[in-house]
């Protein structure tokens, strides 16, 4: 079965890096405690969260849904330590989603994308992703190759020696 996750909002960083690794997760800016672990329970999502009541309600102590608390700050670890608990490996499914709203990209031609991106972009690049939703479209830019990078150290760390 597929991961699916919920990320508490006090680890919003950690949403963006799980959805780059193209893993369905949710995020809200604010919600509450009870109605995070009821969507979590109602759609089988693992949580992750900074925040140690949550790991210790009922619904989390007897197995029903899965939590993932983590202590570190940085988003990086964040991901590295879900990554280690869950077993994660997902090299496929990398810059599948839109990393503001968690849609799954769709592939666009040049033509398609050149009123929608800067000149530079469109001379450069040949290959772009838009988001159904938010329409934000994605290349293979440095940005994207400093996470692709980011995420192979990551990724590199979870198979070594822990
Ligand atoms: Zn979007």
């Amino acid at each position: 079965m597929e991961i699916t996750f919920i990320v508490d909002s006090n680890a919003g960083k950690l949403a963006r890096w799980l959805r780059m690794m193209g893993y369905d997760t949710l995020f809200f800016n604010s919600i509450e405690d009870g109605r995070l672990v009821d969507i979590a329970l109602k759609e089988a999502r693992v949580v992750v969260t900074r925040d140690t009541q949550i790991a210790k309600r009922r619904v989390a102590a007897n197995g029903n849904v899965k939590v993932i608390l983590s202590r570190d700050d940085d988003p990086r670890r964040q991901l590295l330590q879900v990554m280690k608990e869950l077993n994660l490996d997902c090299r496929e499914t990398q810059f599948t989603r839109c990393l503001e709203c968690n849609q799954i990209l769709l592939p666009r031609s040049r033509d398609e994308v050149e009123d929608l991106v800067p000149p530079y972009v469109f001379r450069t690049q040949t290959q772009y992703m838009q988001c159904p939703s938010c329409r934000r479209v994605y290349w293979q830019g440095t940005h994207w190759q400093r996470m692709k990078q980011a995420l192979e150290e990551i990724t590199a760390d979870s198979s070594g020696p822990a």
